[in-house]
């Protein structure tokens, strides 16, 4: 029997400039694609989760790619460890190839694969694709990660500059797997790929925005994405998310068209290394400190909170939007994330929890460097006492209420609520709460 290789899709669907599997490929071995829909994540979500029919789209589009180059797409549904067990009975393999995935589950996963596939005299291979920069690529000159975003931000930029080549930044350069597409195994015996509805899913009526943004919007990204009722931002999350696009194509471009949305850019891979370094975030603050606080929790507030009905327009707002469309503006998720903690004295944690469920974009070491960041207990965060007025940031950033209005149409009516909970009250409450913790 031929011996194969496997590229194995996570974080990282599609064909084009796709580290792991230009590996794959140019290691002259016939390739073989899978894709599984892991039920141990699977398992947690609604059935009419809108991630869920985004990736079954994107996995049946790849499998068109794949069959426009005389291949097709593997797709399994299970635990990857038991779905691994029955692959290597059946297929005779040399290599597994996959590209990098750095949150808890997928590392404890990998490492137990990689244990797996080493008994089994299978050789093993990760890349990295889905950040510039991975956790041990920008330390400070001590060797120490850094924790606070501004020099991280030097340093990634130095790095940048300091490998260019024909005037592109080396790391910025595309992987050309097309070069190699004649290496995919020629009409693989795979079964069809299941429908949305035999993973246990039904469609989803969240629209998820396209892949290709208007030049405009990044031109113009410093002067407008503050502003929730523009659409000044990419929305490009949920593509970076699942890497229906690469992260190399586009900080390239906004190296060109935008320094403050190359920012963000670095911001995503500031979040993912302290994910790495510091995995205790993910489920303590960053600063241990912060875990003296003594939380509230109120199920009535929270439940105003996660419906928009807390009596602050732009709060309200911006969880509207979130439970509609699975996306809220940042500049509102700032806001409604400090309501949470600091108005309403809440773990920071439910917050993290309830956006995990509901943004398409989800990442965990983003979401989580947000929370954190709004509760005062993350890295580089502002003082606690600094405490958001929701009034202050609407008048800043929504001053004619055209976001508001949108999402808040009662808004000015006996319909609208009155506020969960006075301004000044809350302010006072949680400065004794945090001085008291910090004390
Ligand atoms: P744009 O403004 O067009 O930015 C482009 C890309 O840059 C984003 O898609 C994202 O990948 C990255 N980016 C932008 N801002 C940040 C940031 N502050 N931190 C890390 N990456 C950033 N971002 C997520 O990708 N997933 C999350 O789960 C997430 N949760 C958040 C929770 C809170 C409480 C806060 C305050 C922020 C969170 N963010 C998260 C960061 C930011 O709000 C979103 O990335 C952004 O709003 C997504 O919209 P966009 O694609 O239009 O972004």
């Amino acid at each position: 029997m031929q011996k194969v290789a496997f590229f194995w899709f996570r974080r990282d669907l599609r064909l084009e400039d796709n580290a792991g599997l230009y590996h794959a490929l140019k290691s002259g071995k016939k390739v073989i694609c899978i894709f599984i829909f892991d039920t141990n994540i699977l398992q947690h979500l609604p059935k009419d989760d809108a991630r869920v029919s985004f990736l079954h789209e994107a996995i049946v589009q790849l499998d068109q790619s794949l069959q426009s180059h005389g291949s097709k797409l593997m797709v399994k549904i299970g635990k990857p460890v038991e779905v691994w067990a029955d692959i290597v009975k059946e297929y005779h393999i040399a290599d597994v190839y996959t590209n990098k995935d750095f949150e808890p589950y997928a590392n404890e996963r990998d490492g137990y694969l990689k244990t797996f596939f080493t008994s089994k005299d299978i050789g093993i291979h990760t890349y990295k694709d889905h950040v510039i920069f991975e956790a041990d690529e920008v330390l400070k000159d001590d060797g120490k990660p850094y924790t606070v975003f501004t020099p991280y931000k030097r340093k990634w930029l130095a790095k940048i500059e300091s490998r260019i080549e024909k005037g592109l930044s080396f790391y910025y350069k595309a992987y050309p797997t097309h070069k190699y597409f004649k290496h995919f195994l020629p009409s693989p015996k795979v079964p069809a790929i299941p429908s949305l509805e035999e993973i246990g899913f039904t469609p989803s009526s969240i629209k998820v925005p396209p892949k290709e943004v208007k030049q405009g919007i990044i031109k113009d990204y410093d002067k407008d994405r503050d502003f929730p009722a523009i659409d000044g931002t990419s929305r490009l999350g949920i593509h970076f998310r699942f890497g229906t696009i690469s992260i190399r194509d586009k900080a390239m471009k906004a190296a060109h068209l935008n320094a403050t949305y190359l920012s963000e850019l670095i911001w995503r891979d500031f979040y993912a290394q302290i994910l790495t370094h510091f995995p205790h975030v993910a489920a303590r603050s960053f600063r241990p400190e912060y875990d003296k606080i003594e939380w509230r929790y109120d199920e009535t507030e929270f439940d105003k909170w996660k419906n928009g009905m807390t009596g602050y327009p732009i709060v309200d707002a911006g969880m509207r939007e979130l439970n509609a469309t699975g996306h809220m503006h940042n500049r509102v998720r700032m806001i409604t994330a400090s309501f949470l903690t600091k108005h309403l004295l809440m773990d920071w944690r439910l917050g993290e929890a309830y956006f995990a469920e509901r943004l398409l974009d989800f990442d965990l070491a983003s979401n989580n460097g947000g929370w954190q960041w709004a509760a005062g207990c993350g890295t580089d965060a502002a003082p606690y006492f600094r405490i958001f007025s929701p009034a202050a940031q609407e008048k800043k950033f929504d001053k004619d209420r055209v976001y508001i209005k949108k999402w808040v149409p009662e808004i000015g009516t006996q319909s609208y609520p009155n506020p969960v909970v006075d301004h000044a009250y809350a302010r006072e409450r949680c400065l004794l709460a945090y001085k008291t913790a910090l004390k």
